[in-house]
């Protein structure tokens, strides 16, 4: 049974070598159980009929019953199509092929009853439907009976005649193949505790519903499945490491850490930076590896339990690094913490690529040699050249910018793993957390610093620029800097450096008192670090800014962040580039402008940006509105959760759930080392063995 689902889809009957190799290319489907696997994404109820009269805007798939009427070849090359005049009695609406022409009129004939299905779209006063499924009503029985399947393809896979139908067809097939049975992934026990359906009555329902209800208990017990082995995998893995890996100890609260805290503190932490570094206290002297995830929105100030953490281990006699994705940002993290320590006996360093060799060649022998307690610094920390004498805190900051692979780097390099701060400024909705970082411990600041003023949001189209510069000027004139932010992306982006640039002409002409800067990725790190120094000295008044501002920059003058089309970027990023400003006690602003035109889910994020200033808010938002296959932080960590069928925005029950259920069965038996447990064992092996493990080392 297990052979046969393993078995390559080019051997499945209806597939044969052109199409497995489409099918794999396209869907990644290269195996009968990936194709079992592949999951309709949504069902039509084809069991009810519409009339044409009844049809109106922004309607989904329809269903008539009715006639052709006739037949007419329009256009040339690209445009020929057929359309037909197709209707039922109280209306007519035209069905219109662009393809497979001549084939149209010999399949089809006027004057015979046709079930047609489609989505319409509306010309003018009438609908068409192009290319429309259709079949004889003499057929009816088979075809409009319940829930139809849709399975995703691609124009390629369509052009080989794998469409939706199609794939149904084959999933068909294979199913009979397999007797419609499908080997069963969880144990009886298990099975009966969770109350749900076996899995194979689960894969029958999933791609051929037998009722509605079926369906339910179908995507429920896959959902299950999907979600319950990420977990068992995550908390195995997690589990190991605690007992497996020896944490660097780092027992004393020592002298840096308390001089620092009672007389250079500036400000009282805030409760929540308390109970943080608490947190972060009892991990490095537990004698266990540190790995936490510590989240606070934008202001909450991480920095300094970052630099509090970096204390902790150096007063037990080891080293501590912290890392930031740009040079820029580095930068401003060497000059905090020199700020911070001033007089303090800390010997801090800063390690970027810009740093000359001469420098560098006084630099790493000093870490080399233990004679440097902090390290900051870019990615040119986890060269191959930087040795440490003894790391035992790594604190990495802003997450999102830095590939899993380049933070385990820096731990094979040493002996022992050092403790690992991670932080992160985007939120992270907790089910996404809990399935990327599953394993991490998980800290979060969940309060500004007193004083903040929160940041008024505006919305304002883009039709009426000059108030936007009488606002903008407004504020300059009482001291204060701006922000405006371009859109930049691949596809656009000959058009998007246009718009960027001709808003550096209109802001020179319309602010000539004004000096304004621009930066943009196409500049030389140097060229963009002169203009963002500027900034930060107040010397530019105006920054106009590709989103390479995005992260960490602070300049707590700057009260206004403008920023332009923000239509085409997303919820997080809007709220990663608001967070620059409000920095200040100064009352800040940000000013979304996007043209008149918006579609509704453009226009709840813009919505959602203006009613809010809480991150984790706009982070599940962001989710349900999107999907998580949109999300930065499953896109760019390269961890891939790549789900089949559950949906991190919407199934956090199920989620909480499986990880509990995951949690109870660990709890009896770590290694699922008994009998009984060799089913989740093996199923563990097949789904996650061969993919490198990550967790162990991030
Ligand atoms: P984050 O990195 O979390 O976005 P920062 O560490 O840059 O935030 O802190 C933002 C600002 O708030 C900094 O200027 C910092 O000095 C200040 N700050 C941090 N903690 C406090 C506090 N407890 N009270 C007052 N100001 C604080
Ligand atoms: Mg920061």
């Amino acid at each position: 049974m297990i052979e046969l689902h393993k078995r390559a889809v080019m051997y499945l009957p209806g597939v044969g070598p052109r199409k497995a190799e489409i099918l794999q290319k396209e869907a990644g489907i290269a195996s009968f159980e990936d194709l079992l696997y592949y999951f309709p994404y949504k069902y039509i109820d084809r069991s009810r009929f519409y009339t044409i009269s009844s049809i109106h805007g922004d309607m989904a798939y329809i269903q008539l019953k009715g006639q052709i009427l006739s037949f007419d070849t329009l256009g040339e090359g690209r445009a020929r199509r057929i359309v037909a005049r197709f209707s039922d009695g109280t209306g007519v609406i035209d069905l219109v092929w662009f393809k497979g022409l001549a084939y149209v009129k010999e399949k089809y004939q006027t004057g015979r009853e046709y079930i047609v299905f489609g989505k319409p779209a509306e010309f003018g006063q009438s609908y068409s439907i192009a290319h429309p499924e259709i079949d004889p009503l003499a057929q009816a029985g088979q075809v409009a009976s319940g829930l139809t399947p849709f399975y995703n393809t691609t124009e390629k896979m369509k052009k080989a005649f794998l469409h939706s139908r199609a794939i149904q067809n084959l999933q068909y097939t294979l199913l009979g193949l397999l007797n419609w049975e499908t080997p069963e992934t969880l144990p009886p026990d298990i099975i009966e505790r969770i109350r749900m359906i076996p899995l194979a009555e689960a894969m029958r329902n999933i791609h051929f519903p037998e009722s509605a209800e079926k369906l339910k208990a179908a995507r429920l017990r896959l959902k299950f499945d999907e979600l319950f082995f990420i977990q068992l995998n995550i908390l195995r893995t997690a589990a190991h490491r605690k007992t497996k890996l020896k944490g660097l100890v780092c027992p004393t609260v020592g002298r840096r850490f308390n001089t620092f805290y009672k007389d250079y503190l500036p400000f009282d932490l805030t409760a929540a930076q308390k109970r943080v570094v608490r947190e972060i206290r009892a991990d490095m002297g537990s004698g266990r590896q540190m790995n936490r995830l510590l989240q606070g929105d934008v202001g909450s100030g991480k920095t300094l339990v970052a630099l509090l953490s970096m204390l902790l281990a150096i007063d037990n006699n080891y080293q501590a690094c912290m890392m930031a994705p740009t040079e820029i940002l580095a930068n401003q993290h060497y000059a905090t913490v020199m700020h911070f320590l001033g007089d303090m006996d800390v010997r801090i360093v800063l390690l970027t690529g810009s740093v000359r060799k001469k420098e560098r060649n006084r630099i790493l022998p000093a870490i080399a040699a233990g004679e440097v307690d902090i390290i900051i610094g870019t990615h040119a920390l986890i060269e191959d050249a930087v040795a440490f004498a003894s790391l035992g805190l790594a604190v990495i900051d802003e997450q999102h910018r830095f590939g899993v692979e380049q933070r385990s780097r820096l731990w094979q390099k040493n002996e022992h793993v050092p403790h690992v701060l991670v932080m992160t400024a985007t939120p992270i909705p907790r089910t996404l957390a809990m399935t990327l970082y599953g394993d991490l411990d998980v800290s979060v600041i969940d309060q500004l610093p007193p004083g903040r003023k929160p940041i008024l949001t505006l919305h304002r189209y883009d039709n009426r620029k000059a108030e936007l510069y009488d606002f903008l000027r407004k504020e300059l004139s009482r001291g204060r800097q701006a922000y405006v932010v371009y859109p930049m992306i691949e596809e656009s982006e000959k058009l998007d450096y246009k718009n960027l640039e001709e808003g550096f002409d209109v802001f020179r002409d319309v602010f000539p008192e004004y000096k304004v800067g621009m930066v943009h990725g196409r500049m030389k790190a140097a060229e963009k670090e002169a203009v963002m120094q500027q900034f930060i000295s107040g010397e530019a008044q105006i920054l106009l800014a590709t989103t390479v501002i995005e992260v960490g920059v602070n300049v707590p003058n700057a009260s206004v962040m403008v920023i332009e089309s923000a239509e085409r970027f997303g919820l997080s990023q809007l709220h990663q580039l608001r967070g620059r400003v409000g920095r200040g006690s100064e009352q800040s602003y940000c000013v979304l402008v996007s043209s008149y035109k918006l579609s509704n889910e453009t226009r709840k994020r813009l919505e959602i940006m203006v009613q809010t200033n809480n991150g984790f808010e706009i982070a599940e938002a962001d989710l349900r509105l999107r999907g998580q296959g949109d999300l930065e932080g499953t896109r760019q960590s390269g961890q891939g959760i790549d789900l089949k069928i559950a949906n991190l925005g919407s199934d956090g029950q199920i989620l909480q759930y499986a990880r509990d259920i995951a949690g109870e069965i660990l709890a009896a038996d770590p290694d699922l080392s008994l009998p009984e447990r060799q089913l989740l064992a093996d199923r563990l092996k097949a789904l996650f063995s061969g993919k490198q493990n990550w967790r162990l080392i991030s």
